[in-house]
């Protein structure tokens, strides 16, 4: 062999110091100036598709490329190629404007690259992680001693709950699987619970039918009387009532179910009772909020996303249970490679995932930067926005069809309007704002999420009138005026 082959590190990959000084610099610099583009410019992409996807069939890896000129490319293809979440008229899916201290975690995590499998490799990353979770289980009410982990998503730490709720039924689940269960297992969530419940209940073993969809109450809450007719019935049937959950903050309209009750028809049934916080769990910042979550305290199982109202970079869930003993029952294994724990369990022992990622430092940021306080300001000052849509629309003749407590807003223009789905494909293609189309209690509404901490009054107003101007129903002259339209504010930042 060739004895310069070992010569120097591949430079591509391992810059020298100066060079990657000059690089960050310019990232940086790179980085905030889109994001003044962003919040000046349009929600929606401008992407050329047909252009885009030339340029990118050019990159075919036969040989290296210049990575300042990469990074601009790809600067600006995001610029131009995705819809802009951290844009302040983005009303869309609890997808929020990261706080910039959790931006910064994900810098830190990349660089020391930690592998937070094992205890032993990464403590201080670990320990981070532990008292951050166990903090928000302090702040929740949940009983002390309660643990968990942080996930990639909502959808992981629900996916842990089934886990956790199948091992405790019965442990023989961890050996061979669902035929554990001589009777068929059943999970209840409510008609406007989170459609991954679905996809969960599928790779748990236990299969989609398994889900029962529980009817609400007409505003979006699941019915407790309907829980406990589904759960009686069940057992009479033979089946086991395996898990409860209860939603609080719908994806779809920001419901809260009674939490309360919930509990207690769990608590009945021998089964686990989980609450998919994972949006509306942020409340508990806020002393003023926090009483609309009063019974999460009982759940043996929660799920909080750090990356939805918490505000931290993508993905950022946690799972946090009154019962940490369950995950190393459901969880727990032993491989000769991995260094042997210490006081501090091992994460691949206590956890779906092997390899994790730093994922606790973008929330541990974030919280000790603002402060339980700075949440709080947070949360309320997206309500105050809300309060205010709601007012002034209302004042306009709109319906608010969804009477939640929390920051979403399911509203209807008054008569005669377009079919919703017009109005919000008209506001998208605007590309002034961005909001959904949702079904909440059977009809078509359009929703309106706050998500991000810098959207202001200034964005509000804007957003009213864009809904106004296309919820009228267009004659053939407006249509031919349509083209030419101009956005209606520009932003100065
Ligand atoms: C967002 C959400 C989920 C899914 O979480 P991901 O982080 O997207 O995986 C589940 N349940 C509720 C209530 C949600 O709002």
């Amino acid at each position: 062999m060739n004895n310069t082959a070992f010569d120097m590190p591949v430079e591509a990959l391992f810059p020298t110091e100066a060079e990657r000084s000059r690089l960050i610099a310019m990232l940086a610099a790179e980085l905030e100036n889109t994001r003044d583009q962003i919040c000046g410019g349009r929600v929606t992409p401008a992407l050329d598709c047909k252009r885009f996807k030339a340029e990118l069939s050019r990159f075919t890896f036969t040989s290296p490329v210049n990575l300042e000129e990469l990074l601009n490319w790809t600067v600006q293809q995001l610029r131009d190629g995705i819809v802009q979440m951290t844009h302040p008229r983005y009303f869309g899916l609890f997808n929020p404007a990261p706080g910039f201290p959790s931006i910064l975690a994900d810098y830190i995590a990349a660089t020391f690259n930690p592998q937070l499998a094992a205890a032993k490799t990464s403590p201080a990353a670990i320990a981070i992680e532990n008292h951050v979770i166990s903090q928000v289980a302090h702040r929740a009410s949940l009983p002390a001693g309660s643990a968990g982990h942080f996930t990639n998503g909502g959808s992981e730490a629900n996916f842990t709950a089934l886990i956790c709720a199948l091992t405790k039924i019965s442990v023989s689940f961890r050996d061979i699987g669902a035929r554990a269960f001589r009777t068929p297992p059943a999970v209840y969530v409510s008609r406007e619970a989170h459609q991954a419940w679905f996809k969960i209940a599928h790779q748990a073993g236990i299969g989609r039918l398994a889900i029962r969809v529980i009817e609400t109450d007409g505003e979006g809450r699941m019915s407790d009387a309907a829980l406990a007719e589904a759960v009686r019935a069940d057992i009479a049937n033979g089946a086991i009532p395996v898990m409860i959950v209860a939603t609080a903050g719908t994806t779809a309209a920001g419901m809260i179910d009674p939490l309360r009750a919930c509990a207690k028809i769990a608590e009945s049934a021998g089964a686990w009772y989980h609450i998919d916080a994972a949006w509306g769990g942020a409340a508990i910042a806020s002393e003023q909020l926090r009483p609309l979550l009063a019974g999460i305290e009982l759940a043996d199982s929660v799920t909080i996303d750090a990356h939805k109202w918490f505000a931290t970079t993508m993905g950022c869930g946690m799972f946090i249970t009154s019962q940490p003993w369950i995950l190393k029952e459901a969880f727990g294994i032993t491989a000769s490679f991995m260094p042997a724990g210490q006081d501090i369990p091992d994460p691949y022992t206590t956890s779906m995932l092997w390899s994790r990622r730093f994922l606790g430092l973008r929330l541990f940021l974030n919280l000790a930067t603002a402060g339980w306080p700075g949440y709080a300001q947070h949360i309320e000052r997206t309500l105050a926005l809300t309060d205010l849509l709601r007012t002034q629309l209302s004042e306009q003749g709109w319906v608010v069809v969804n009477p939640a407590a929390l920051g979403v807003l399911c509203v209807l223009p008054p008569f005669p309007h377009r079919p919703v789905h017009e109005i919000t494909a008209a506001i998208i293609a605007s590309g002034e704002a961005w909001v959904a189309v949702t079904n909440f209690e059977g009809r078509d509404v359009i929703r309106i999420c706050i998500t991000n901490g810098q959207t202001d009054q200034v964005d509000i107003a804007t957003l009213i009138e864009l809904l106004k101007r296309h919820s009228v129903i267009q004659t053939a002259s407006d249509n031919h005026l349509k083209s030419g339209e101009e956005p209606l504010y520009s932003r100065q930042h």
